[in-house]
């Protein structure tokens, strides 16, 4: 062969032969993959091209369909593209969502704007309203009731199961944004919803440092809306991505102990707080939300908001300001502690929260607790004398 042949076609053989195995799976890059024979030109069930996933995505929606008790796990680029994949999967024109009014911001956006200019219209409602309230909105166009537990930002608890049965009987699909339990804390799936999604960014990833997103599904019916959405609208997350996010999920359980050990601390210590009104935490007895959270969930990670006593927006920003071991952040989820005012996010809301006080987030990050509380404390002092 001459030198060009050479290049091309050199050592292709030795890179097929058989790996050694190590922990985690290879992570095979590849756009093209090649078939075995010409029968296989004709044999559907086989991976044909890369964008089906590869070695480490095939090892990652194992995993999670194990976590999620899924038969179905699709990946998406970004958690927001989980979800807003997950609903162009399901509607068509004409069509209804109903959502809970504290949904991911983003997720608003979308139907608002996307969904509405393809004709499908949103409505939303408070988002602690009963199952039966819920399901009263319901008209003939509903096709789908998107929730989030707890909400963004007010950590509102929705009645999952309920709502979940409720849903079914009247031939309604449901979805949850599950971010929050990472999967892991709360099993939609068990508790009658057709999809869990989740942004894999925050808890799985665990690093701040990638993005992705999954739905995962028992419901056939469900599944092979999001198999399809999933081949025709091409779709693709890397392969090393892929890895980072099993990579991350190995260490879930042991991370989350830890978040929920140190968020628990902090939730009871602001609690105590005299320029604390109220803990937004649903796994703090005697908190909004907490009996649901009781019945449904198996434990509770980092991310708990508070209310502060009355204060300007000014205040709240001295308070932000003044931490020093609190990142400013819109995201969570990672190994560090993070803060973000709440109240500037409400003005979208079609139920405006009355809390008394400004909002304020904590992710609640790995650190030693009480060095977290040494810088809450001083920034509560600033945030009263400002
Ligand atoms: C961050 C977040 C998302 C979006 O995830 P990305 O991976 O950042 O796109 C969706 N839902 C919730 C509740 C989130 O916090």
């Amino acid at each position: 062969m001459k030198r060009d042949t050479r290049l091309i076609h050199g050592s292709r053989h030795k890179a097929s032969t058989k790996l050694a195995e190590t922990v985690g799976p290879p992570i095979q890059r590849g756009s093209t993959v090649l078939l075995p024979n010409a029968a296989a030109i004709h044999d559907y069930s086989q991976i044909s091209y890369g964008r089906q996933g590869l070695a480490s995505h095939q090892a990652l929606v194992a995993a999670l369909a194990e976590m999620e008790g899924a038969s179905d796990v699709s990946l998406f680029p970004s958690g927001l593209a989980a979800i807003t994949g997950t609903l162009l999967a399901v509607v068509k024109a004409g069509d209804e969502i109903l959502a809970a009014d504290s949904v991911y911001r983003p997720t608003r956006r979308f139907c608002d704007t996307v969904l509405a200019r393809l004709g499908v219209s949103t409505r939303y409602f408070e988002p602690s309203l009963s199952a039966e309230g819920v399901l009263a909105l319901a008209t003939p166009a509903t096709r789908l009731i998107m929730l989030e537990t707890p909400g963004s930002l007010t950590m509102d608890m929705q009645d999952i199961p309920g709502i979940a049965r409720a849903a079914r009987a009247r031939g309604v699909l449901t979805a949850v944004d599950n971010t929050w339990a990472a999967g892991l804390l709360f099993k939609p799936l068990a508790h009658g919803i057709d999809i869990s999604i989740q942004s894999l960014t925050k808890y799985v990833g665990g690093h701040s440092d990638v993005f992705m997103g999954s739905a995962a599904t028992a419901n056939p019916a469900a599944a092979k809306l999001l198999d399809a959405a999933q081949l025709e609208m091409g779709w693709a997350v890397a392969p090393d991505d892929a890895y980072f996010m099993l990579r991350g999920l190995r260490t879930l359980g042991t991370r989350l102990e830890r978040h929920e050990a140190n968020a628990m601390i902090i939730a009871r210590w602001l609690e105590s707080h005299g320029n604390v009104l109220q803990v937004l935490y649903p796994a703090l007895p005697g908190a909004p939300g907490h009996d649901i959270w009781k019945r449904d969930f198996s434990g509770a990670s980092g991310l708990l908001s508070f209310v502060a006593r009355p204060g300007s927006s000014a205040a709240v920003d001295t308070f932000i300001d003044a931490l020093r071991l609190f990142g400013l952040g819109y995201s969570w989820g990672g190994f560090e502690s993070l803060a973000i005012p709440g109240d500037p996010q409400f003005a979208c809301r079609g139920f405006q929260p009355r809390f008394g006080g400004p909002v304020i987030r904590l992710q609640i990050g790995l650190e030693d607790p009480d060095d977290l509380i040494s810088d809450l404390d001083q920034a509560l002092a600033a945030y009263a004398t400002a």
